[in-house]
């Protein structure tokens, strides 16, 4: 008999999810009782399952032993998006349109962003995260040119951000989707990065990332808006570098989600320079309605306003 190994304390999270995902609550498939082989799946993440659950490949899924089962399987496709009809909950921010050039409203499976073709980068990028969104897809890397910008926008590849000192900074973070490689690979559209300061980057925007996903993990389901504003400058004569780079973070309980006086936000508005070495995010707290008077957009605006005035007033 082959022996299960525990789950808790050998599976990384990213793989837990995906197993209860693919197999519910740690079913595995039938072939196991027998030998699997790769025939019995029919997809990578399937046959994945199987190997992460057993010690030693027993059923030798693996058989170049990096680790990863069945190569040659094809990956899970997509699920359906999280609200595919709903992808601004909370309103517009910008009033942004698929047919104004300025402020263009392009919605993907991933996330929705409004795109200025005058300035080279979003206005916004706005996206749900739960743990739906997490699986096993590695960082694609795969840094390209949006093919959803029409006629007349012009469009910024990755080497025009080459030799300027500033990085290629995902607004939709690539490890906020990793659920399939198609997910992953769509946050690596120009469209969804600014340039930014690799001190903001790699830094105190990274450690709000990060403390994002720990949010989820611990339950909550978040709805956030990410852009960056002001200008310093153009790189390669179009894509504009912000001043400013801003996120908001609706904090919701999975089990229960819906915006009340005292549903916590979490917002930054941090300077894309170097003056944020060696700082915390926490030092760029700010309220909703400051974004809000910076930007001139309007952030939740369907709520009633009363409520808007509570939850954009507060510092978290
Ligand atoms: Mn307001
Ligand atoms: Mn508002």
């Amino acid at each position: 008999m082959l022996e299960l190994r525990n789950y808790h304390s050998v599976i990384p999270a990213t793989v837990f999810f995906a197993t209860l995902l693919l197999a519910g609550c740690n079913t595995l498939p039938a072939c196991v009782q027998d030998d699997c082989n790769c025939g019995d799946f029919t997809y990578q993440e399937e046959a994945q399952v199987v190997l992460d659950a057993f010690e030693g490949d027993p059923h030798r899924l693996d058989q170049d032993g990096n680790g990863r089962a069945c190569e040659s399987l094809p990956r899970q496709p997509n699920r359906a998006p999280i609200a595919a009809d709903d992808p601004l909950p909370y309103g517009n921010p910008s009033d942004a349109s698929p047919s104004d050039l300025s402020d263009l409203l392009i919605e993907k499976d991933q996330y929705t962003l409004a795109y200025s073709c005058d300035r080279g980068i979003a206005h916004w990028v706005a996206w749900r995260l739960n743990t739906d969104w997490f699986g096993p897809a590695e960082r694609n890397d795969d840094f390209r040119a949006d093919p959803d910008l029409p006629e007349g926008c012009p469009v910024v590849t990755p080497s025009d951000y080459r030799g300027s000192g500033f990085d290629r900074g995902h607004l939709a973070p690539s490890a906020d989707r990793t659920r399939s490689q198609a997910d992953n690979s769509a946050t690596f559209l120009m469209t969804n990065m600014i340039p930014q300061a690799p001190e903001n980057n790699r830094e105190v925007w990274r450690e709000l990332e990060e403390y994002t996903r720990d949010l989820v993990f611990e339950g909550h389901e978040l709805y956030i808006i990410a852009g960056g504003s002001g200008t310093q400058g153009k790189l390669a004569g179009k894509v504009t570098i912000p001043r400013y780079t801003w996120k908001i973070i609706l904090i919701l309980d999975d089990d229960n989600p819906t915006v009340t006086e005292d549903t916590p936000i979490i917002a930054v508005w941090m300077p894309n320079d170097d003056s944020v070495d060696d700082t915390d995010w926490q030092d760029y707290l700010v309220s909703v309605d400051k974004i809000e008077k910076e930007t001139g957009f309007d952030f939740f605006s369907v709520l009633a306003k009363p409520l808007q005035r509570a939850i954009e007033s507060q510092v978290y």
